[in-house]
């Protein structure tokens, strides 16, 4: 739907980008590059990172290999090893937000509460009661985010210590302590295979088991990375094969439940289980009940020998309720501990709320996704006029590096925010006919990915419909290479 104006004069538009993470930070070295200047990043946090300034706790990796997971315009030599620490992780964010020049952009301990379009301007709240006006925003909030606190009768009970993966207490030992950890997803794996040599005791509860894809994590030698930084040339080529393993060996085989790549994931897994757990009954308890990469498939090659240590103990029976001294399972056992982990995730469909966002004619995001999360393209919402989504809904490719996503996100949303400043239009969003095709297919294509064979799991929404996106990395690039106009209301 088309309604273009014949201003063709051009326009100064100020952005507001949301959250100072992997994509915000993005969005300050590129807006920069493409000549606008007028930007304001709003965090919540007292410092830039995103997750990786949130989540602190022992063994944090991220389980995309460092030299895939990076700017591809800023590759980095310097990375310890083929699956880097969060810290590390974290500074790489630091120094090239610092040397791109986006740190001076970045307002600190500033929580946008609310945006609203009102007379072709978003106006935000800031928590503090600052207030600001920006003819662009672009929603860089994440989407593992909000912690998920189980409810479990008598949690605050607890006499110990007690906290979500995502809020680890600076400064705590736990050497000789009896540590329990609820939960067995990515974050849980990598805690109990870092903490079980150091601790007296560690019980983990599993409600479902995980299958696991082995993977070592070697340590880079100086030599290898002289030649990183002698060699730009082979760095990018190390980049792009590891990228392209990736794509095809699980992104593009997540999507495609019975192709031959997902058999050979399942095959590596279930090898990976019979090998290393050598006790049956443990090997019993640990073996899923559903297909592999159902969940976000996990990486590692040190959980079950963890779980195999003298101190460490599985326990599978429901838990009951959380008592002063430690867990009650449905058995009536008590299991002692002086720490309790809840690695029990995050609310992904939560996106950028609570924030309150109000588009045109005052109607709500809460009234738009009354039904479900939903975004054309994972980026734009009808009626939530240049107002664009990173990470949006069907922005996670599987198991794929976010980073890749968020930059070609990046590019996509500047050709419809170049709409705005040259003229073409003054307010752009998807139409509510494409928003409405794209669901469609994507509910459609849905059907066929690994994510709906039979599991619970982050990626669901209310209805059983996952998050990620249903189709290739390559059709993701493909998609993001020029809107297709047609599928936007242009205004003005
Ligand atoms: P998660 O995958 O959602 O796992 C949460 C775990 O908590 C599950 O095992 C779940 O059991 C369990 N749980 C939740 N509520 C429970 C309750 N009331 N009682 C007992 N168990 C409960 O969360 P996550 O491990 O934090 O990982 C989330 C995502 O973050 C990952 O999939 C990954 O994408 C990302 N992540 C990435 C890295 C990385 O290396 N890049 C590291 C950490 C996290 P059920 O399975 O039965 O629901």
């Amino acid at each position: 739907m088309r309604a273009m104006s014949a201003n063709r004069t051009g326009r100064k538009l100020r952005v507001a980008v949301i959250g100072a993470g992997m994509s915000g930070i993005l969005c300050g070295i590129r807006l920069r590059q493409e000549g606008y200047d007028d930007i304001a990043i709003y965090e919540k946090g007292d410092t830039l990172g995103g997750t990786w300034h949130w989540n602190r706790y022992p063994g944090l990796s991220c389980d995309i290999p460092s030299h895939v997971y990076s700017y591809s315009f800023a590759l980095n030599p310097e990375w310890s090893r083929k699956y880097s620490g969060g810290e590390e992780i974290r500074a790489y964010f630091q120094r090239i937000a610092d040397d791109y020049g986006v740190t001076p952009l970045i307002r600190f301990n500033a929580e946008v509460t609310a945006c609203t379009f009102r007379d072709g301007r978003w106006h935000l709240e800031i928590a503090d009661g600052r207030t600001d006006e920006a003819d662009v925003v672009l929603c860089a909030t994440g989407i593992l985010h909000h912690p998920r606190m189980p409810e479990i009768e008598g949690l605050e009970s607890f006499a110990g210590a007690a906290f979500h993966s995502a809020c680890w207490p600076g400064g705590l030992s736990l050497k000789g302590k009896r540590v329990g950890i609820v939960g067995t997803g990515s974050t849980a794996v990598q805690i109990v295979s870092d903490i079980v040599d150091e601790v007296a005791h560690l019980d983990l509860f599993q409600r479902s088991a995980q299958w696991i894809w082995p993977e070592s994590n070697a340590a880079y030698s100086s030599d290898e990375k002289a030649r990183f930084r002698d060699d730009p040339a082979g760095l990018r080529h190390v980049h792009d094969r590891m990228r392209d393993m990736i794509a095809a060996r699980f992104s593009n085989a997540l999507v495609d439940a019975d192709s031959e790549a997902m058999g050979q994931i399942e095959l590596e897994c279930r090898r990976h289980l019979e090998e290393t757990v050598r006790d049956p009954e443990l090997r019993r308890r640990l073996t899923p009940d559903y297909r592999a990469g159902c969940k976000r498939l996990i990486m590692s090659d040190s959980f079950y020998q963890a779980m195999q240590r003298p101190n460490a103990n599985l326990t599978t029976e429901a838990i009951a309720r959380i008592e002063a001294a430690g867990v009650r399972t449905a058995d009536g056992a008590l299991h002692e501990l002086d720490v309790l982990v809840l690695a029990t995730g995050f609310n992904a469909h939560q996106m950028m709320r609570p924030m309150r966002v109000s588009g045109r004619g005052g109607v709500t995001l809460e009234q738009a996704w009354a039904d479900s999360v939903q975004a054309y393209l994972s980026i734009s919402i009808p009626e939530f006029p240049n107002f664009f989504m990173f990470m949006g809904p069907q922005s996670p490719v599987g198991n794929f590096s976010l980073i890749e996503v968020a930059e070609l996100e990046f590019d996509y949303i500047l050709q419809l925010m170049n709409l705005v400043r040259d003229g073409a239009c003054r307010e752009v969003s998807a139409s509510a006919p494409a928003m409405t095709d794209f669901a469609d297919r994507v509910r459609a294509a849905m059907k066929s990915t690994i994510w709906v064979t039979g599991c619970t799991s982050w990626y669901l929404d209310g209805h059983g419909l996952p998050i990620g996106w249903p189709w290739t990395v390559e059709d993701f690039a493909q998609a993001m290479q020029a809107p297709a106009l047609e599928d936007f209301q242009l205004v003005g």
